[in-house]
């Protein structure tokens, strides 16, 4: 497939759930292509039948549209694909490229043991590469079962990487390694090769521990006459205790975010800057602004470290920067699923719903938090948070409460203005400050202390909540004293 046109994928192995690691790496490829006008594909590398689980499949690229990913064809899947991998197996063969290797296993281990023994690199002795046509036809004749290894030529091997410049390997290092197993079935890197090759790969962005393998790839490629693509290996992302990030480790799933109440939005953004960066100071891109800014020049070659805290803080940014209408129809769902209330109730009183996300916004961090703050805009029989209330609901906080209580009973329009003036004379009249009458009706109508202003809330639930909440405080106190 010859094009000029840029050509990228992304290409997870489904032994797990979209980890950060592919997701980052699957955002540095569709930013890639989105920037430069060229295309990017899925690959599902799932030839590997005891690990791959096809359970994982559609959970996998869910994650991927989740985070605001597309892809110009349908996914491909290796394990449809395995006809299209011996015919260059064959090919390298023909053309002594390649060799039969009828080693059995115990051979191999027992070589492998002597040279670990003689403190010898464990590589392949090359035993079979120097069978004659006679004893191959021979064992072949003898239905002896055979791998197929590369015949790695000596000297050296560089490439240019797009991130790292230069890398050079010794070909002493790299082993005549098997690319045909022997059940007939290509492995892992000859796979890869004739996928990228015949799938018009023009770029491989891929995590750098996937060098090693690049050496491997690189010699099929050369021993085929193929076209090498070129190769951007990206930093991998550590954890902040500097360990590699790991589904081991119990670092999680990108779905898993999402149910964290992670916008996707922000962690898209945020697994962009694990890695690279516009180099400039600022963190809130959004995804036209990075499709704008991509280039692989601005890749970073230190390994990036895994803030959660920094992921929490750009969520909060992209939460207040998104319309309270945008963020009503996310959280109305999760209301209804917390059971505060249904979704009937919330269609009929969207503005109620849109008034509470607006009070509430900049306090949250994650979308699950307006549903932990916003309970008590949903009923009013909560409990009290137990230090608010042994603080604020006293008989001296009852005594103002009731104070307020009246004073409220002749406000008509329930306006914040209208209750602040209404407060301050109360506050006038008993000489006293204004907090004495705050603080115990903020732990009256919400049950907290802490949330958005105390007008705020009482206009939003009305004069016949706020009233009934106040006498429920009062209420409580007695039974206390009582
Ligand atoms: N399937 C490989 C992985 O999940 C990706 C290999 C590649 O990008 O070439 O690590």
């Amino acid at each position: 497939m010859a094009s000029d046109k840029i050509r990228v994928r992304i290409a997870p192995s489904p032994t797990g759930y979209l980890h950060v690691g592919t997701a980052r790496t699957a955002i540095f490829n569709w930013l890639f292509a989105r920037a430069n006008n060229g295309q990017f594909i899925v690959r599902i590398e799932d030839t590997d039948a005891e690990r791959s689980r096809s359970d994982l499949i559609e959970p996998i690229l869910d994650a991927l549209k989740w985070l605001g990913m597309d892809w110009d064809e349908p996914p491909y899947f290796q394990s449809q694909r395995m006809d299209h991998y011996n015919p260059y197996v064959d090919k390298l063969l023909e053309a002594g490229h390649a060799y039969r290797c009828f080693c059995t296993p115990e051979e191999l281990e027992q070589r492998r043991k002597e040279a670990m023994a003689a403190k010898q690199s464990p590589s392949y002795n090359k035993k079979c590469r120097h069978l004659s046509p006679q004893e191959i036809e021979d064992n072949l004749k003898k239905g002896m079962p055979f791998a197929v290894r590369l015949a790695i030529p000596e000297g050296e091997t560089s490439y240019d990487d797009l991130v790292s410049g230069t890398v050079t390997k010794q070909n002493v290092e790299i082993e005549d390694f098997v690319i045909l197993r022997k059940d007939g079935r290509a492995v892992y890197n000859m796979a890869v090769v004739v996928d990228d090759h015949e799938m018009g790969i023009t770029h491989v962005i891929r995590g750098n521990d996937h060098i090693s393998n690049t050496f491997k790839q690189i010699h099929i490629y050369r021993a085929l006459g193929l076209e090498i693509p070129k190769f951007a290996h990206v930093p991998l992302i550590l954890r902040p205790d500097k360990r590699k990030v790991s589904k081991r480790l119990g670092d999680k799933d990108v779905a898993e975010y999402g149910r964290d109440g992670i916008l996707p939005e922000a962690l898209f953004n945020f697994l962009c800057l694990l890695g690279w960066s516009p180099k400039d100071d600022r963190e809130y891109l959004p995804r036209k602004e990075l499709i704008r800014i991509f280039t692989l020049d601005n890749v970073n070659k230190s390994n990036p470290i895994f803030n959660e805290e920094k992921l929490l803080a750009l969520n909060a940014e992209y939460i207040r920067k998104m319309t309270d209408h945008d963020l009503a129809v996310i959280v109305a769902p999760m209301l209804v699923e917390a059971g505060y209330t249904t979704k009937y109730w919330l269609e009929t009183r969207w503005d109620y719903l849109r008034k509470i996300i607006s009070l509430l916004k900049e306090r949250c961090r994650r979308m699950s938090d307006f549903v932990k703050m916003s309970g008590y805009f949903f009923f009013s029989d909560f409990d009290y948070d137990p230090e608010a209330a042994r603080k604020r609901l006293t008989p001296e906080g009852k005594e103002y409460l009731m104070k307020l209580l009246d004073k409220f009973e002749g406000i008509d329009k329930f306006t914040k203005a209208d209750l602040e003036s209404g407060l301050n004379d109360v506050a006038e009249k008993l000489d006293a400050g204004k907090g004495k009458l705050i603080h115990p009706t903020r732990v009256a109508v919400s049950g907290t202390s802490k949330g958005p202003g105390l007008y705020d809330i009482l206009e939003t639930i009305g004069k016949d909540e706020t009233l009934k909440r106040m006498k429920r405080a009062i209420k409580y106190i007695d039974d206390q004293e009582g």
